[in-house]
């Protein structure tokens, strides 16, 4: 009984705005409402051209699928808005990019798949009947709070901005870089969408890029917020003509929606960094301490996800493992006692203090030397064993998992 469809979309892509991309290698194979009631779009992709492949094949090789697969649910574990893999299945073809690869098709599970480039398809054609269609069905979707509110186009636009805003600083909060952050790569739901060449920070750099195509580093891991700002914009024009019959009192009102995201996402950035660093209380030149901490990692180029980590031993006193990181640790006994008479202004138990850190500071992320691992013997050698056990392990990051310690180190020089 299902009605399987391929979905039409526009977009920015690196800021050039193509009118007419759309599922080019995906399918929906239909909606199911899940345990608690929510709707869930399941669908393939790599399963074969479409009226929108273009001169692309639809089809997905096996790397990039198994890929996807891990990176999602390690997101998921981390507890980050994601789509999720539901299966990943050989097809028995090969399909060719520089070289022939094994093909295989990823089934993955959405709130949905529509996408600020989906506004963008009708808003360009100037069908401001069909915009209105199209929020009308997110709000009922996805925003149900809004339903009769007195101006819910703009509300609708702030809600997105505020879970663009938080899902922006979670992936900040793990060192996650989406990589290719285009219009039709934002999902409305404010999951995560569209893994492609995504990766996670070793070293802290602001300026960290792992996408080859991206060689200007708009899509850079310091960039991430401004672009989700910029993207917001996009869909901001969109629904200008909902917002106000009067396009100058439209897109002030808009504008002043889309300008107040830096402040918003600023806030749920502090909020989480205050959880990583261990406060519980809030005062103005946490800030401070915060980005103090980050200019000693940038200083020193350390692990960002093994500083944090091991921030929660020295909440216990036990400050070997981050001394020894830093190596000659002055730049962390400057650091750190500004944090400790932070800390001394709470009065949280140390233990308490410690297992609240260890709850939002992984031990485990996917680290890029360990997925290729996994990829690489499953594509090349059929072996499938690296990639379940990486998948387990990252099924649990905030765990210690000691059998695994050597999952939690970086890459050898
Ligand atoms: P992405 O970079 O994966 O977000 O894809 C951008 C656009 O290119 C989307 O419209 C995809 O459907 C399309 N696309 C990517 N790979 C293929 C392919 N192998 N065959 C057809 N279309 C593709
Ligand atoms: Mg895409």
């Amino acid at each position: 009984g299902a009605v399987p469809l391929v979905q039409a979309y526009a977009g920015h892509q690196f800021g050039g705005f193509s009118p007419q991309l759309g599922d080019g290698r995906a399918l929906l194979l239909g909606e199911v409402i899940d345990r608690n009631g929510q709707r869930r779009d399941i669908q393939l992709k790599g399963s074969g051209p479409t009226p929108f492949s273009r001169s692309g094949d639809g089809r997905a090789a096996l790397g990039p699928v198994l890929r996807e697969y891990l990176i999602g649910e390690a997101m998921h574990a981390l507890g980050i808005p994601t789509t999720r893999a539901l299966a990943a299945v050989m097809t028995g073809e090969s399909v060719y990019r520089e070289n022939p690869l094994p093909g295989a098709v990823l089934t993955r599970v959405a709130a949905s798949h529509i996408r600020v480039g989906t506004f963008e398809l009708f808003a360009a054609r100037g069908d401001h009947a069909k915009v209105r269609r199209l929020a009308d069905y997110v709000i009922e979707r996805h925003y149900r709070e809004l339903q009769g509110h007195s101006t819910p186009y703009l509300a609708l636009l702030a809600s997105v901005c505020d879970r663009q805003a938080a899902l922006i600083a979670k992936w900040m909060h793990v060192g996650f870089i989406h990589g290719v952050m285009n219009t039709d790569n934002m999902a409305i739901s404010g999951e995560t969408i569209d893994y492609g060449p995504c990766a996670f920070m070793d070293h802290y750099d602001p300026a960290t890029v792992f996408s080859s195509i991206d060689r200007s580093g708009r899509y850079a891991y310091a960039n991430q917020p401004k672009i989700a700002q910029w993207n917001l914009a996009r869909l901001a024009e969109t629904l200008l003509p909902l917002i106000d019959t009067d396009n100058d009192d439209a897109i002030g009102r808009a504008s002043e929606v889309v300008t107040a995201f830096p402040e918003q996402y600023e806030r749920y950035w502090l909020k989480g960094m205050r959880a990583k660093l261990g406060l519980v209380s809030e005062e103005d030149t946490d800030i401070d301490i915060a980005t103090g901490f980050l200019t000693a990692l940038q200083g020193k180029k350390l692990d960002f996800t093994l500083a944090f980590r091991y921030l929660a031993d020295a909440a216990l006193g036990q400050e070997e493992r981050i001394r020894a990181l830093f190596g000659d640790a002055l730049a962390y006994d400057l650091w750190s006692d500004h944090w400790r008479s932070r800390l001394s202004r709470e009065s949280v138990a140390p233990l308490v203090r410690a297992q609240a850190m260890r709850r939002v500071n992984p031990a485990f992320i996917p680290r890029n030397h360990r997925v290729e691992g996994a990829l690489s013997a499953a594509v090349e050698r059929a072996d499938y064993a690296p990639f379940e056990r990486l998948l387990n392990i990252l099924a649990l990051p905030f765990d210690d998992q000691p059998e695994f310690a050597a999952f939690t180190q970086p890459a050898p020089e």
